[in-house]
């Protein structure tokens, strides 16, 4: 049983309640609006969507500062991710990332024949971009930059990032993954979508599944040169895994800017609950500019993932630099109370 709107852990038998801070998803969502647009769009979905679709990306495009032909929909971003892996690898080449970043793309890349170029990140987590660009050699099909970087939490600069795509997409597109991005308001970043209005190679993503609050109604997009997705086009094909519903829902989403302001908001409190906690116990963590916060364990993966769902309370654990850790997404304060005593209690 999940947390519902209105529950509280003084109302309920917490016994059977779970906190679900594995996946850094928006516990507040999705938006009313977005709920509403699916019950009254339900109706249509005996058609293909492709009028609402084009008017989706027409909207999209407009808030982006490019024009539709710069868009690809897909039913979350993964979908996208894994679309241009299959098409750029599929003879082979590398691709250049960070380690640790997020797998998806790396993956699907390695599993058509490509190879991965890893690149450890800075002490501070931060991505090594003089060694990322050393790192393109000949055979580098892409650059894979993920910010706010997953699974550690971290931003690279956003000035240093700039100059960074700016200069190596000259010679390989870079793909950055900005499912984060909204997140990370008032820190040292920015979304590198502007390199398109100077006609880089390089290709942003986008996701509903996390400001948005829509990860179980799956839907993205990649913004990138209208040469690069014709590639991508060719061989797979933008848009027609999208519910119908979910195209309604992402456009009353988009409109729903006090759902945005109010996520960022008690993402923010329940993260400094959880900072404050984390410090009083002794646990040393990254500092996180997204929905999720990473921590050192002295304990085996395993041993407390299982300890701690038995607690109801389900995280993720990695293994980076010798060390475990545990990856906890911020959910409501409720979830973050939970959390914190069942680590109270480990120790
Ligand atoms: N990119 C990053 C960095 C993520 O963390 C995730 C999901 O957690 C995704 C992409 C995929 O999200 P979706 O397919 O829901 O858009």
């Amino acid at each position: 049983e999940h947390f519902l709107p209105g529950q509280t852990l003084e109302n309920q038998d917490t016994s059977k309640m779970i906190a679900k801070l594995n996946a850094n998803e928006n516990p507040y969502g999705p938006p009313a609006p977005a709920m509403q647009a699916v019950k009254d769009s339900v109706n249509g979905g005996n058609r293909y969507a492709w009028k609402e679709l084009y008017d989706l990306i027409g909207k999209i495009a407009k808030k982006e500062g490019v024009t539709p032909d710069h868009i690809m929909m897909g039913p979350g971003s993964s979908d996208l991710l894994e679309k241009v892996a299959i098409v750029l690898f599929k003879d082979g080449g590398n691709v250049v990332s960070a380690d640790p970043s997020y797998m998806s793309l790396m993956n699907v890349a390695k599993s058509v024949g490509g190879t991965w170029k890893a690149v450890p990140c800075n002490d501070d987590w931060t991505h090594n971009l003089k060694a990322m660009e050393a790192a393109v050699d000949k055979d580098t099909k892409l650059v894979y930059i993920c910010n706010p970087n997953n699974p550690v939490a971290m931003i690279t600069p956003g000035k240093e990032l700039l100059d960074f795509c700016s200069r190596v997409s000259e010679k390989v597109p870079i793909f950055i993954d900005e499912a984060y991005i909204e997140l990370a308001v008032g820190a040292d970043t920015e979304s590198m979508i502007s390199l398109l209005q100077q006609k880089k190679n390089v290709i942003i993503a986008r996701t509903f599944s996390k400001i948005m609050g829509m990860a179980g109604l799956r839907i993205g997009y990649i913004a990138a040169l209208p040469t690069f997705l014709d590639q991508i086009q060719d061989i797979t094909r933008g848009g027609m895994g999208i519910a119908y519903t979910s195209i309604a829902a992402a456009s009353a989403a988009m409109d729903d800017k006090d759902f945005q302001d109010n996520t960022r908001k008690l993402n923010h409190e329940a993260k400094q609950y959880l900072y404050s906690s984390l410090d009083k116990m002794g646990y040393k963590y990254i500092p996180s500019y997204t929905n999720f916060v990473m921590f050192p364990i002295s304990m085996n993966g395993k041993e407390y993932l299982s300890k701690m769902g038995a607690k109801g309370v389900m995280v993720r654990s990695f293994d980076m630099r010798d060390k475990t850790w545990c990856r906890v997404s911020i959910g409501t304060m409720d979830e973050m109370k939970m959390f914190v005593s069942a680590l109270q209690d480990l120790t």
